[in-house]
């Protein structure tokens, strides 16, 4: 299987620095590196060889260590489960071929769209919904609807995910 020293290979490509200036930096602790030798360290697993940990230290130094977030997604929750139930779970996932992230957020919309908050609490997750995306906010504090008295949100994902702006029940409009 090939699989690329990721690591490496996303850490160049977030440094403001071209292979040129990563050689030359480089070059600063092991006089001999080569931008060839560099590419075989971002396939370390077909040609044995990895950057070695002073190379990596003064690249650190020179433009900084933190990689950034490359994933679209920035927000990560996470558990922790009794050696029974991972070894269960990996077992189901191997079977079915599902991912943690693709199960999680499954599960968790699925929680989130059957689950029904207070409707001061829906109010005050769409208030930050609205606030997040800069719209306005329409539902009335209280989160009932000023028509038929109705919850105005149906739903903890509704409040979070989705501008509301008119009763999910008698379909008045919030916004008039
Ligand atoms: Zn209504």
């Amino acid at each position: 299987m090939i699989t690329r020293n990721k690591e490496l290979v996303n850490y160049l490509s977030d440094i403001p620095a071209s292979s040129e200036d990563v050689v030359n930096t480089i070059r600063e602790v092991f006089p001999k590196i080569t931008k060839p030798l560099i590419d075989r360290c971002k396939r370390s697993d077909l040609y044995g060889i990895e950057l070695r940990k002073e190379a990596a230290d003064a690249l650190r130094a020179k433009y900084g260590g933190k990689k950034k977030d490359r994933h679209k997604l920035t927000k990560i929750l996470k558990c922790r489960v009794t050696d029974d139930v991972y070894d269960a779970y990996k077992t189901y996932a191997a079977s079915f071929h599902c991912d943690v992230q693709d199960l999680f957020v499954r599960r968790i919309t699925d929680v989130l769209k059957k689950n029904f908050p207070q409707p001061k609490e829906a109010a005050a997750l769409q208030e930050r919904y609205c606030e997040r995306h800069g719209l306005p906010f329409f539902v009335p504090r209280d989160g009932m609807c000023f028509h038929c008295h109705q919850p105005a949100i149906d739903s903890f994902y509704d409040a979070a995910t989705r501008h509301i702006t008119s009763c999910p029940h008698c379909r008045k409009s919030f916004c008039d």
